[in-house]
């Protein structure tokens, strides 16, 4: 499959990536590593006029330790870099687990949080050729009126599928997200929208720049569990993140996040609430897996059926609670 024509703006700066997101907001797609953007146009998906490739953007990359505690982690920091942390693997190692099983070795090179972060939402009916999507009638997310998931529906089910962004929930993470009128930043639960084919908060002259983790979040024990057919490379199919504080073999704090199952990553409410002060066991690790069962909503948009990914984050979510309170 080929790409389509574009033209390619390169920038060295945020400023000048921004002045050309303004000029052309609309007709223009960032790119970051590449790895989702690229396969994406060559399946016609997205047809820019415009790439803006970012790699040049040196402020935007690295891992910053902050004086005052916590850590402030550029937006083109690739994955690879994030799975070799050892500040990151000390403080923050639920964020490490989950990077490292995105795709694969070659692909965590190029792709970047800053990317996952902002990864598409998938599904069987749109990750497919352009031949293959008309042949079918399109999709509302595309070029079409009807959903092939949910018929009779108006909305999109397509399912985001990035590995790091429920670690980051978990972790409390703030983004920094810059644009014409200046930057702000805002916590990522408050980022993405549970639609699936409008799925983040962010304008067409808007770039996501940088990634805040806050010193309360650092410690804490950290496990990621996923679902996928290939071990080796796929997106995830269902993914749960666990971080969990404990104090005196009970549990002080503790967040569970979802993906890959609804579109958008989730933190499963009252999980905190119902292991805070308790001492983890096999009957409240499985009461846990319930709750995280029942805020998961998957739908026919993946390779699994739905029943089974649902039941694997039960099942995940009960052994990363368990492998959290052992650690
Ligand atoms: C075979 C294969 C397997 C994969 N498996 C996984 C997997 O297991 N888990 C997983 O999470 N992902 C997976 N991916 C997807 C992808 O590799 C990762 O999500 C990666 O982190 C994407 O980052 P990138 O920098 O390459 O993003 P890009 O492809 O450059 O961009 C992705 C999207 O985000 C936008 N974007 C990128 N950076 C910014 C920014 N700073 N601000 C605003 N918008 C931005 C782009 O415009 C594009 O829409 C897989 C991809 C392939 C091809
Ligand atoms: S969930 Fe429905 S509308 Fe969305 S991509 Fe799939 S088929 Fe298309």
């Amino acid at each position: 499959m080929s790409l389509p024509q574009f033209k390619l703006l390169r920038s060295r700066g945020i400023e000048e990536a921004i002045d050309y997101l303004s000029e052309h907001a609309g007709k223009l797609r960032v790119l970051a590593g590449g790895t989702d953007l690229i396969p994406s146009m060559r399946q016609k998906l997205f047809e820019p006029e415009f790439v803006l490739d970012l790699r040049g953007i040196g402020a935007l990359r690295g891992i910053k330790p902050q004086p005052a505690g916590g850590v402030e982690i550029g937006a083109l920091t690739s994955l690879r870099e994030l799975e070799r942390s050892d500040f990151l693997r000390q403080h923050y190692p639920v964020l490490t687990e989950a990077a490292a099983t995105v795709a694969s070795p070659v692909l965590r090179n190029m792709g970047t949080i800053g990317g996952n972060i902002c990864l598409d939402t998938r599904c069987l009916w749109y990750n497919q050729s352009l031949t293959w999507r008309k042949g079918c009638g399109f999709c509302i997310k595309k070029d079409g009126d009807l959903c092939h998931v949910a018929p009779g529906g108006t909305k999109c089910w397509a399912v985001f599928s990035g590995d790091t962004p429920p670690a980051l929930l978990c972790l409390d993470a703030e983004i920094e997200i810059a644009g014409a009128s200046g930057t702000r930043r805002i916590p990522l639960r408050d980022f993405y929208t549970g639609l699936g084919d409008n799925y983040r908060k962010l304008q067409p002259n808007e770039l996501v720049t940088r990634v805040f983790l806050p010193a309360s979040a650092a410690d804490y024990r950290g496990v990621y569990r996923k679902l996928r057919v290939r071990g080796s490379i796929d997106y995830p199919l269902a993914g749960v993140a666990v971080v969990m504080k404990r104090s005196n073999g009970h549990v002080a704090d503790a967040r569970i996040g979802i993906t890959a199952v609804n579109p958008a990553p989730l933190l499963v409410t009252g999980a905190g609430e119902l292991l805070a002060g308790k001492t983890v066991d096999d009957a409240l690790a499985e009461a846990v897996g319930d709750l995280a069962a029942r805020t998961a909503k998957p739908l026919t948009t993946s390779a699994l059926t739905p029943e089974y990914r649902r039941e694997m984050i039960r099942v995940f979510t009960k052994r990363a609670v368990l492998a959290a309170a052992a650690n």
